[in-house]
């Protein structure tokens, strides 16, 4: 029986796992952390019915191999859809955008020549498929071109500032923003009971089906023996005789992970981009969104201390968290920047301008308390073609396979896509495809 090692136990670690399995290898799972489910975890207050995600999470209609995934594993009821209501900025006020009507009537584009070209520019993105031609070109340029200067620079240029920083937001591809806007719906998922419930439920029944997990092992390097066969090793402890690993962390990781990858590999696992992301997740006594809103997006230029603001209890009802609101502040960030060092009291005072600006009766007595998440890898940054900057999911040394999000490409990182390339992969290592 070939025995394989996955480093990671998040949403694909654990489908590699099951895949693997179910084709009869001996597999055996490496977790950081003491708990399922990578960064879309979550944790539970007390008092709370269901958990929350550390960084807020929904899933879209046509996320169809995740939900296919949840099916095989005899919890489709427990999947909820709602459709709670995303808003955009425009002086000072917020308007619904996430239906047709909608953005319509949103009055940022006035009603002439720059709705036209927008509305335009917007159909011809959800019936192409032609995203090789978009990776050609940035989003700035093909949005300027197409949907017009005054569209991109009132649309698109603060959610990509607010998602990329001045860095890259110009340098991002267009093929990005189109698989943005081809595969998101309207209708947004969750798991009745929290995602962390999902997790659970799936390492256990990996387990049940003859998979080791070994919780809080984290893995510090990755060497092949002289008889092909590879060793982990961890704080004190090492793990041998794998015939092949699988790494399923971010590229900065895996470049730690293993010494031994020819120099070009490693190249191109150093040439990758991304940002990482803070989230305060504050608990309130009350609702902050006046109108009842999920999803605001937040344009920096306007002064607010963060990207978006998602009051999850107009998502999930509140009833679940025993009455309390409960609503993220989020932004993408590069490492050093000063919200990662920040406790999390300290990013509140921060915040709350914020809060005023959203809702100018909110007061400091209806919080609870507030809890801060940081990762250092969230968002991939794809440049032009980036298609051929991707490292390839085998690596150069036999036996040893690296995925994460910054492969996932054109869409942009998501669990349905970590489910699609795990399941891809799986393919690979099983040897039923290149
Ligand atoms: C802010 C934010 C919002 C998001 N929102 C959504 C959303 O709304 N919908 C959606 O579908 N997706 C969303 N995503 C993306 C989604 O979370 C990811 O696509 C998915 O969780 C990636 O899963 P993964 O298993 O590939 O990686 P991860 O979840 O990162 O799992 C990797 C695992 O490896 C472990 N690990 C790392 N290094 C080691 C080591 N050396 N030894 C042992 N273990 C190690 C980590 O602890 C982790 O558990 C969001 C992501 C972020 C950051």
């Amino acid at each position: 029986m070939e025995k394989i090692g996955i480093i990671g136990c998040g949403i694909s670690g654990m489908t590699l796992a099951k895949k693997l399995r179910e084709a009869g290898a001996a597999v055996e799972i490496f977790e950081k952390e003491k708990a399922p489910g990578g960064i879309a975890r979550g944790f539970k207050a007390e008092g709370w019915q269901d958990s929350v995600e550390f960084f807020y999470h929904h899933w879209f209609q046509k996320d169809h191999d995740l939900l296919g995934l949840i099916e095989e594993l005899g919890l489709k009821d427990r999947v909820k859809f709602r459709t709670p209501k995303t808003v955009m900025y425009h002086k000072g006020k917020f308007y619904p955008f996430d239906t047709i009507p909608a953005a319509i009537a949103y009055p940022g584009l006035g009603f002439g020549i720059h709705k036209v070209r927008f509305g335009l520019a917007g159909v011809y993105l959800k019936l192409t498929k032609n995203w090789q031609a978009l990776e050609k070109v940035t989003a700035k340029e093909w949005m300027t071109k197409y949907a017009g200067e005054f569209a991109y620079k009132t649309m698109w240029e603060p959610m990509m500032l607010g998602k990329f920083g001045s860095e890259y937001a110009d340098r991002v591809n267009m093929a990005w923003l189109w698989a943005r806007i081809y595969s998101r719906t309207t209708s947004l998922g969750t798991f009745d009971g929290g995602m962390q419930d999902l997790y659970d439920i799936f390492a256990a029944k990996l387990k049940d089906a003859g998979v080791k997990i070994r919780f809080g092992a984290m893995v510090n390097a990755i060497e092949q023996a002289d008889y092909g066969k590879f060793r982990l090793s961890g704080e004190g402890e090492q793990w041998s005789d794998f015939d092949k690993v699988i790494v399923t962390t971010s590229p900065q990781s895996m470049l730690g992970l293993c010494d031994a990858l020819p120099e070009g590999y490693k190249s191109q696992l150093a040439e990758l981009k991304h940002l990482g992301a803070v989230v305060l997740c504050v608990r309130l006594k009350q609702p902050l969104s006046p109108q009842g809103y999920y999803w605001y997006n937040l344009p920096k230029s306007e002064g607010y201390p963060f990207l978006a603001l998602v009051e999850h209890t107009n998502f999930v009802p509140k009833e679940r968290y025993n009455n309390e609101t409960i609503i993220y502040a989020g932004d993408y960030l590069p490492r050093g920047h000063e919200y990662f060092s920040l406790s999390a009291d300290e990013l509140l005072k921060k915040l709350i301008p914020g809060f005023r600006k959203i809702n100018p009766d909110f007061s400091e007595d209806w919080i609870i308390g507030a809890s801060k998440f940081a990762a250092d890898y969230a968002q991939p940054v794809p440049f032009i073609n980036h298609s051929k900057a991707i490292p390839a999911m085998k690596t150069p040394i036999d036996g040893l396979y690296f995925v994460s999000m910054s492969q996932i490409y054109p869409w942009d990182r998501g669990m349905n896509f970590a489910v699609r390339w795990a399941n891809q992969l799986a393919e690979q290592v099983l040897g039923n495809r290149e």
